[in-house]
């Protein structure tokens, strides 16, 4: 399961063709017809390659490789949708594993991490399964110098989540996790996870969550940001900013002048393709900025998701049709 976007947020003036745009760019997501037609189209390469890296390790490692060398740290993640079988969870620990390998034999860890999705370890169906793979990540991770992060789900797999990453952290202390702002469990959780050395990752949260749960305007989820953001930022552990948000990247560059922490004590994360010259900005600035860069087989669903996410990212599928003709 990958991230599926939480269609409530940024609506301001046309909110109602937004929504249509994003049903039907979602409904295109799930169709294998569609899917055919753009993975065969003379343009889709150019326009796949902005926000994924390419479909197999050496272009991972291509695309790292330039991130590294514009200063820009790197978490890698293997596209896949619905792993149903151990063969395929099995598969997907074994990519990891060469992929560690091939990071460390090119001199790009540290700078390089990964980050791991416990539903593509198997996790919807065997939890103890997901585990044993996930372990065995940490372990190549921790033999080639570097980190994993555990992706969030949604909020079904929130406690099994986490109790995964406590049985991780015993060995693998460093093993990031990531919570969701839009969450209301979520503050609770920053303070559990806020302690020496614990590697948080905050982000929005990008599943369609019921309101039991979860925060359902973007005024309420920013706001549950910043009470997060500042819990972490208060904290002893390793603060990961994960947003494209001008308004939460500037108070988390606030917060760190603030709390008096440097390059070293957290981080700014955002999306490959997505807001590349602010990436650069703060590159520019002295912070620490890792790219979340995805690559695989599988890179169809997660481009819908991000094109869906804003509909504006289609001018850039449109410019590159014409550009093609
Ligand atoms: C490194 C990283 C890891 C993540 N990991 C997880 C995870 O494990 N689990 C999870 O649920 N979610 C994850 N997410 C997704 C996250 O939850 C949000 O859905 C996503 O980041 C969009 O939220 P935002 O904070 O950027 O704010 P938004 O309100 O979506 O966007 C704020 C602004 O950012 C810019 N922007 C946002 N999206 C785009 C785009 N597609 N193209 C161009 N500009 C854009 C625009 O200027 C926009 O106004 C991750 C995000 C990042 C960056």
């Amino acid at each position: 399961m990958t991230y599926a976007p939480a269609p409530r947020r940024g609506w301001v003036d046309g909110r109602y063709s937004r929504l249509m745009l994003r049903s039907v760019i979602l409904a295109a997501s799930r169709s294998s017809q569609v899917e055919r037609l753009v993975a065969t189209a003379p343009f889709t390469r150019d326009v796949v390659r902005r926000f994924v890296a390419g479909a197999g390790t050496d272009d991972a490692l291509r695309a790292t490789r330039g991130l590294v060398a514009d200063g820009l740290a790197v978490t890698l993640d293997n596209l896949g949708e619905d792993t149903v079988t151990p063969e395929q969870a099995n598969a997907t620990r074994d990519e990891y594993l060469k992929l560690l390998r091939l990071l460390s034999a090119a001199g790009l860890t540290p700078a390089a991490e990964v980050s791991v999705k416990l539903s593509a370890l198997g996790q919807m169906f065997d939890e103890q399964l997901a585990y044993d793979n996930a372990r065995a990540i940490c372990a190549a991770a921790d033999a080639a110098g570097t980190t994993v992060t555990l992706d969030m789900e949604d909020h079904t797999t929130t406690d099994s989540t986490l109790d995964v990453l406590a049985k991780l952290r015993k060995d693998y202390p460093s093993t990031g996790a990531v919570l969701q702002a839009y969450l209301r469990r979520t503050e609770s959780d920053c303070r559990e996870l806020s302690g020496a050395g614990s590697r948080v990752r905050l982000c929005k949260g990008a599943y369609k969550e019921p309101e039991s749960v979860a925060y359902q305007s973007a005024r309420e989820v920013d706001k549950s940001y910043v009470r997060c953001l500042n819990v972490l930022m208060a904290g002893d552990g390793y603060p990961m900013l994960a947003t494209h948000d001008p308004r939460l990247i500037a108070i988390g560059e606030d917060r760190a002048r603030w709390f008096d922490r440097g390059p070293n004590r957290f981080e700014f994360q955002m999306l490959y393709g997505i807001r590349p010259e602010e990436q650069a900005r703060l590159v520019g600035e002295g912070y620490t900025v890792r790219t979340y860069l995805p690559y695989g087989e599988d890179w169809y669903g997660y481009l819908m998701r991000r094109l869906a996410e804003r509909p504006a990212n289609l001018m850039f599928f449109g410019r590159a049709l014409i550009s093609k003709k």
